[in-house]
This record gives C-alpha cells, sequence and structure tokens, in this order.
C-alpha cells in the first residue's frame, strides 16, 4: 500500500545526495517506515521529516537515517550498537545492511518504547536486532566489542565508555551538542583517535550518566 510512496523517498533522497550506496538504497526501499510509526501518523511515514513515537521521543527523518548509514561505511556481517532505539526504525536499516551475519544491539531508556521498538521488528520480519533497557550512555558492556557505534540523540561530548566499547579500526558516530548539534565521526586506531566533523544536525538528548 505504501510502496509508491516509498520508492518516491527513496528517489529524492537519491537526487538530494543522501542516498549514495546501492546497499542504503535497498534497505531503504526494504523496510516498511510505517510500521514504525504510530496508527494515527501512517499516512505521513513518508514524509521527509522526524514523526513523534511518544514519551517526547521522536522517529528521526529519513535524510537524517541515511547521512549516519552511509558515514558509518557499514558492511555485511558487523556487529553495531545503536543508542536510543526509539522506533526501531533506524536500527531495521542497519539490520538489513549487515545481514544474516551480522547483528544490531539498540538501547533504550524508555521501557515502553523499548517494547514497541522489538515489537515493531518483530513485525517486519527483522531476526537480527535486539533491543535492551537501559543507559547507553555507558554503551553496552556485554556484547562488546563492535565494529561501529552511532548514537541516535544530542550528546554533551564523547563519552569514553563508547570508545572502549568500539574494536581497533571501529568507527563511532555521534551527534555532539545540545540540540543543535555536530555531527562527528570518530575513528579508534591503537592508542589514537581520529575525528571529523560532517556537518550540524539537530536531536533529543541523550541523559543518563555520560549525557546532558
Ligand atoms: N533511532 C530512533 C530515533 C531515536 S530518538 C529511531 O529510529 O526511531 C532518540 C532516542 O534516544 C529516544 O527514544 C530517547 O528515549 C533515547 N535516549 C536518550 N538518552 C538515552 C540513553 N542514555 N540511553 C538510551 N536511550 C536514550
Amino acid at each position: 500500500m505504501f510502496e509508491l510512496e516509498r520508492e518516491r523517498l527513496v528517489k529524492n533522497l537519491i537526487i538530494e545526495g543522501y542516498i549514495k550506496s546501492e546497499e542504503v538504497e535497498k534497505a531503504f526501499l526494504k523496510i516498511p517506515r510505517e510500521a514504525f510509526v504510530p496508527d494515527s501518523l501512517k499516512m505521513r511515514a513518508y514524509m521527509d521529516t522526524p514523526l513523534e513515537i511518544g514519551y517526547g521521543q521522536t522517529i528521526s527523518a529519513p535524510h537524517m537515517v541515511a547521512i549516519m548509514c552511509e558515514a558509518l561505511d557499514i558492511t555485511e556481517g558487523q556487529k553495531i550498537l545503536e543508542i536510543g532505539a526509539g522506533s526501531g526504525y533506524h536500527a531495521a536499516i542497519v539490520a538489513h545492511l549487515v545481514g544474516e551475519k551480522g547483528h544490531v544491539f539498540t538501547i533504550e531508556r524508555f521501557e515502553n518504547l523499548a517494547k514497541q521498538a522489538q515489537e515493531n521488528l518483530r513485525k517486519t520480519d527483522i531476526t537480527n536486532a535486539t533491543v535492551e533497557t537501559g543507559d547507553g550512555s555507558e554503551g553496552l558492556e556485554k556484547n562488546q566489542p563492535y565494529d561501529r557505534i552511532y548514537v541516535t540523540c544530542a550528546s554533551p561530548g564523547i563519552p569514553q565508555p563508547l570508545i572502549d566499547q568500539l574494536k581497533d579500526y571501529g568507527k563511532l558516530l555521534i551527534p555532539v551538542g545540545r540540540m543543535y548539534c555536530e555531527l562527528k565521526l570518530i575513528e579508534k586506531k591503537g592508542e589514537k583517535i581520529a575525528s571529523k566533523n560532517l556537518g550540524g544536525c539537530v536531536f533529543v538528548p541523550l541523559v543518563g550518566k555520560h549525557g546532558h
């Protein structure tokens, strides 16, 4: 029912330069965003904007999900950690990118959102993404180290546990700021950390021990 809208959105994201790779294009064509938003907002699922998902939180705009997926250079088989599961949509896209041999762990501080996100993933037949409830500003110790970690909320800085839980040559993508943020891509190379600014963005705040 939403296929035409989905195709149109993907076409626009390509024209606008947000989707660059075939892999990200395929993931966006496959994952039904309407299954990750409340019933009352389904008709707006293919607008390129954030939408309310309850508890004052939002599902990110599709172009932001695309920017982050392209920047992280995700490949099949990787183990990935997301901070801020929200609706589970971004995790679903990443789960598609890492394929059956990979896995996405995503952590959410609101238990009800975490339950809803896991249910959204189940409904859409995604079996390689697991939602945990807890304070993601401390990362997720039990499955570390990760190939990639990305944060979908605004962080005051770069939480040390996230660096510690990255593999060597792993990458961390994190919006740093209060609401208006700079999206930073951090690469861990042994003891060294390389950091690149990817531009401005807006996110709800990361709270918790290493949050606001
Ligand atoms: N990735 C989501 C968008 C998430 S919005 C999606 O695709 O829908 C950011 C989410 O981060 C919110 O749900 C918020 O509750 C959560 N959050 C904020 N601080 C957190 C923390 N310390 N640990 C875990 N989740 C957190």
